[in-house]
C-alpha cells in the first residue's frame, strides 16, 4: 500500500487544478486569467527543452480526461477515428482554434477602445452565449480585463467539453490527438530540434544535439514521427491499461 503511494509525484495530482480552475471561474470570472499558465507554460517548455514534458507530466486537463475515462470508467474505450488523428484535421483544428482566439482578443480590444461594451457571458462551442454575470461585480480594473477573462474561460470550458465528449465516445485521451496546444507544442519542438540539428551539423558536431532531435527531424517518416508524438499520451495510456 505504502509502496503504491510513494510512486506518485506532485504533478500526478494536477488534474485537481483543472477542477479548481473551473470552480473558481464559476464564482469569480477573474480567476480565468490563471488559465494563461496552461497556455504559456507548454509553449515555454517546448521552446526551451524541445520536448513535450508538459503534455506527458504537467497537463491537468489531460490527467483529468484520463481519470474520467479510466479511473471512473466513463469511456467506451473505442479507437480514436483515423480522420481525427489525420494531419489535416489536427492542423485544421489548430487554425480554427487560433482564429477563434484572435476573435476573442479582438473583442477584448473593442471593449478596451470603447467601441463595444462588456459582455458578461460565456460563449460555449463558439456559438451559444450563456449568461455568467454573477461572476463579475466590477472593480478598479478596466472592463477589458473582465472581457478577456470571459473570453478565455469560454475557450477553456469549450475545449474541455469537447474533450469530455470524445473521452466518452472513444479512448480516454482522444482529445490529446487534436488538442491545439499539443499540436502547437509539437510544431515548436520540431522547429527547435531542426535548428539545433542544423547548428550541430554546422559546428561539425561540436555542439550537443538535444536528445531526440535527429528522430524528430530526419528520415522519411518525419510526419509519421509527428503523428506518433501527437498520440503518445494515448499510447502511454493503452500501455498502462494492458
Ligand atoms: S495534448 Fe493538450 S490536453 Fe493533452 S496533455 Fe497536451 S496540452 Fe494537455
Amino acid at each position: 500500500m505504502n509502496k503504491a503511494i510513494r510512486r506518485f509525484k506532485w504533478y500526478d495530482f494536477l488534474w485537481i487544478w483543472s477542477i479548481v480552475y473551473f470552480a473558481l471561474g464559476f464564482f469569480n470570472i477573474m480567476f480565468a486569467w490563471l488559465g494563461m499558465i496552461d497556455f504559456l507554460v507548454p509553449i515555454v517548455i517546448a521552446a526551451i527543452k524541445g520536448d513535450k514534458f508538459f503534455c506527458n507530466k504537467l497537463c491537468g486537463r489531460g490527467q483529468l480526461l484520463h481519470h474520467i475515462g479510466t479511473t471512473c470508467k466513463c469511456s467506451r474505450n473505442k479507437p480514436t477515428p483515423r480522420w481525427m488523428v489525420s494531419k489535416w484535421f489536427r492542423y485544421g483544428f489548430l487554425i480554427f482554434f487560433l482564429a477563434m482566439f484572435g476573435v476573442m482578443v479582438f473583442q477584448t480590444w473593442m471593449v478596451a477602445s470603447g467601441a463595444a461594451s462588456l459582455k458578461e457571458a460565456v460563449r460555449l462551442l463558439w456559438a451559444f452565449d450563456v449568461p455568467w454575470g454573477w461572476t463579475y461585480r466590477g472593480g478598479v480594473l478596466p472592463d477589458w480585463v473582465a472581457q478577456f477573462a470571459f473570453g478565455f474561460y469560454s475557450i477553456m470550458l469549450t475545449s474541455t467539453l469537447i474533450g469530455l465528449v470524445v473521452t466518452v465516445l472513444f479512448k480516454p485521451r482522444s482529445w490529446c490527438v487534436f488538442c491545439p496546444m499539443g499540436t502547437m507544442t509539437q510544431l515548436i519542438c520540431r522547429l527547435r530540434n531542426r535548428s539545433a540539428l542544423k547548428r550541430a551539423e554546422a559546428s561539425d558536431g561540436a555542439e550537443a544535439v538535444p536528445e531526440g532531435a535527429k528522430d524528430a527531424v530526419t528520415g522519411s517518416d518525419t510526419e509519421a514521427s509527428s503523428d506518433q508524438d501527437a498520440i503518445q499520451p494515448i499510447r502511454q495510456e493503452s500501455a498502462e491499461q494492458s
